[in-house]
C-alpha cells in the first residue's frame, strides 16, 4: 500500500454524502468513491447521475431518500444505511440552500426554510450517525458544510438567513467537536468561497461580475477544489483534527 493510500484512503469505509446528487455533493461523493469508500447519497430527490458515474467506474454508491430537516427521515435512512452495509464512518453534511433576499423582502418562513435545512439539518444527521457511531465503537469523522459566509457577511447579494446559518454550522461544530472527543469522533467543518456549480450557472452576471474584485484570486473555485480538503478531514490524515474550520475561498476572508 502506498503512504497517500495508508493516510489518505478510505477503503473499507462507509461515507454518507448529503445532497450528493448534484453540485459540489456530486463531485465530493465521486472523490470519496475514488479513495476506496463505499459512499450513501441521500437527498430529496435522486442521485441517479451521480450513482452512474461513481458506479461506472466500479465504485460503490445507492442512494437513499430522506429530507434532513425531518428526523425520523433521517433516523430511517441511517437505519436502512446499517442494514445494508453494517457501519458509518464518515458524513458530509452538505445539503444546503441560499435565499438571495433582503430581509424586509424574506418572510418569516423563508429564514426559518433556510435555517432548518442548512443548521437543523446537520445537526439532525450529525446527531443521528454520532450516536450510531457510538453504539458501534466507531471512531468516525463528520464533515459539516459550512460556507465563508459563516465569517464574512457577502455583498452586493442579502442573504442574512444563509450567513446566520453558516455562522451556526461553524460553532455547532465547535461544539460537537468538544461534545464527541471522548467518543474518538472528529467533527470538523469546511468554508468553500464562491464555486463555480450547476447551481451558480444561473447565477445573474452582474453579480458574478460583482463579485470578482471581492476575491483575490479573481475567479471562483471549482468543486475539484474542495475534494482534496474533504478527503483529509475524511481519512486518518486528519487524526489530530477537530473543532477546525478549513477555509477554501481564494483568500476572499483574508480583508
Ligand atoms: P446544490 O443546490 O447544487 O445542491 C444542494 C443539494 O442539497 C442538492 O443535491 C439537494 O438535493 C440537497 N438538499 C437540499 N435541501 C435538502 C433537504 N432538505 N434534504 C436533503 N437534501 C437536500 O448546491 P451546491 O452544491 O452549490 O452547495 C452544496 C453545499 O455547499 C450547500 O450547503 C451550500 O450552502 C454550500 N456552499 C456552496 C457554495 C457555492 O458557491 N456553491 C459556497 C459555499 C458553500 P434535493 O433537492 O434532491 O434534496
Amino acid at each position: 500500500m502506498s503512504y497517500l493510500d495508508e493516510v489518505f484512503g478510505l477503503a473499507g469505509k462507509v461515507a454518507i454524502v448529503t445532497g450528493g446528487g448534484r453540485g459540489i455533493g456530486q463531485t465530493v461523493a465521486i472523490g470519496l468513491a475514488k479513495a476506496g469508500a463505499e459512499v450513501v447519497v441521500i437527498a430529496r430527490s435522486n442521485a441517479d447521475e451521480t450513482i452512474s458515474k461513481i458506479t461506472s467506474e466500479g465504485g460503490k454508491c445507492y442512494f437513499v431518500r430522506a429530507d434532513v430537516t425531518k428526523e425520523s427521515e433521517v433516523d430511517a435512512a441511517l437505519a436502512e444505511i446499517m442494514q445494508k452495509s453494517g457501519r458509518i464512518d464518515v458524513v458530509f453534511n452538505n445539503a444546503g440552500i441560499c435565499k438571495h433576499q433582503s430581509t424586509f423582502e424574506a418572510s418569516v418562513a423563508d429564514w426559518r426554510e433556510v435555517i432548518d435545512t442548512n443548521l437543523t439539518g446537520e445537526y439532525i444527521m450529525a446527531r443521528a450517525a454520532a450516536k450510531i457511531m457510538v453504539e458501534n465503537g466507531i471512531h468516525g469523522s463528520i464533515i459539516n458544510m459550512a460556507s465563508m459566509s459563516g465569517t464574512i457577511a457577502n455583498i452586493p447579494q442579502w442573504q442574512c438567513s444563509y450567513n446566520a446559518s453558516k455562522a451556526g454550522v461553524i460553532h455547532m461544530t465547535r461544539s460537537l467537536a468538544l461534545e464527541w472527543a471522548e467518543y474518538g469522533i472528529r467533527v470538523n467543518s469546511l468554508s468553500p468561497g464562491y464555486i463555480a456549480t450547476p447551481m451558480s450557472v444561473d447565477t445573474p452576471q452582474e453579480l458574478k461580475d460583482a463579485w470578482m474584485p471581492l476575491i483575490p484570486m479573481h475567479r471562483m473555485g471549482t468543486p475539484e477544489e474542495l475534494v482534496p480538503a474533504v478527503l483529509y478531514l475524511a481519512s486518518s490524515a486528519s487524526g489530530y483534527t477537530t473543532g477546525s474550520d478549513i477555509i477554501v475561498d481564494g483568500a476572499y476572508t483574508c480583508f
